[in-house]
């Protein structure tokens, strides 16, 4: 068998259209959505993630600013950076580019960020939200996941779902959604004893761990669907995910490639959030 390639890029530009026939709505409205982002210091991947949010807000028409802050400042200018956003009128949504450096308590910080400009889905309120199974803004990445699955019309209700990585920001909020939709759902961390015994089970494998070639074909039900989270930038200059796409491609169903699959569906699901804090507001008002 030869897996059907998720096209992740070509699914995020017909995503994104659809959404952005919801910021022309809210444009007649006299509602133009605004997305901040804030970027601390000179981590090149960050840069790139962080042009690339941008890039999308402008495809979609939305408005986005970076903030571009430097490595030393203190912990207190960030926070105050922040609340000013939770201020502004014309900013919907307020992202900080993750990692910090490591004297700012990244905690503090996206408890900081308003919950209702939380786009990012990292708030306690948002995950506390995710637990309930009623959160607003799911975080991004793992709702890219969900958005491709139904995309390609995979099932989920009753599949064994398999989550390698147990990530505040990916493999925790992927099990949790997974769940809401009513998969049996087993999540492995670098702790598992023998995850081949627990990712041969999957219908549905997601994979989130920044270890490259970490799945290979023997580990991979015939016919599953995997879902590559993981970017790896290896020595001679490839970008690769956690998944062996070429081994694996050959027994899985459908599978994510690396890049092209999970990374442009992160970014649309960050406009759509964007768009619905914009649309709540306006709703509020
Ligand atoms: P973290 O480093 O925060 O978490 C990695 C997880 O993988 C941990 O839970 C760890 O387990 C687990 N793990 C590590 N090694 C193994 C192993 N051998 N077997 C099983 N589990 C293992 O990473 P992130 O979740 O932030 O990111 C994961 C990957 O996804 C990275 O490559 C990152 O670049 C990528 N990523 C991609 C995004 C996209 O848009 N495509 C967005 C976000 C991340 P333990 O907890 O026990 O240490």
């Amino acid at each position: 068998m030869t897996a059907k390639i998720i096209d992740g890029k070509e699914i995020a530009v017909k995503v994104r259209q659809q959404w952005k026939e919801r910021v022309d709505k809210l444009k007649e409205s006299g509602i133009l959505p605004g997305l901040a982002v804030i970027i601390v210091g000179d981590n090149p991947a960050s840069r790139v993630y962080v042009r690339n949010k941008i890039k999308a807000c402008h495809e979609v028409g939305m408005h986005s600013e970076l903030h571009d802050l430097p490595e030393d400042i203190s912990e207190t200018m960030l926070l105050e950076a922040i609340e000013r956003l939770n201020q502004d009128k014309t900013i919907h949504g307020i992202l900080v580019q993750l990692p910090l450096p490591e004297h700012i308590d990244v905690n503090r910080v996206l408890e900081t960020i308003a919950v209702e400009k939380d786009v990012d889905g990292f708030h306690l309120y948002n995950l506390g939200g995710l637990v309930a199974g009623n959160t607003v803004f799911p975080p991004c990445t793992p709702y890219g996941v969900q958005c491709l699955l139904e995309y390609c019309e995979i099932s989920i209700e009753g599949e064994n779902a398999v989550i390698v990585g147990r990530s505040n920001i990916v493999g925790k909020p992927m099990a949790l959604m997974l769940l809401q939709k009513s998969a049996t759902v087993t999540v492995c961390t670098s702790k598992t004893k023998d995850l081949k015994q627990f990712t041969s089970l999957a219908d549905i494998l997601v994979v989130a761990t920044g270890k490259p070639n970490l799945i290979t074909a023997d580990m991979v039900k015939p016919g599953a669907t995997v879902i590559d989270v993981g970017i790896n930038r290896l020595d001679d200059g490839r970008l690769v995910g956690d998944v062996d796409f070429e081994g694996v491609k050959e027994v899985a169903g459908y599978i994510t490639p690396v890049p092209g699959g999970v990374g442009p569906m992160t970014i649309t699901m960050l406009v759509a959030n964007t768009v619905i804090a914009a649309e709540q507001k306006l709703g509020a008002e």
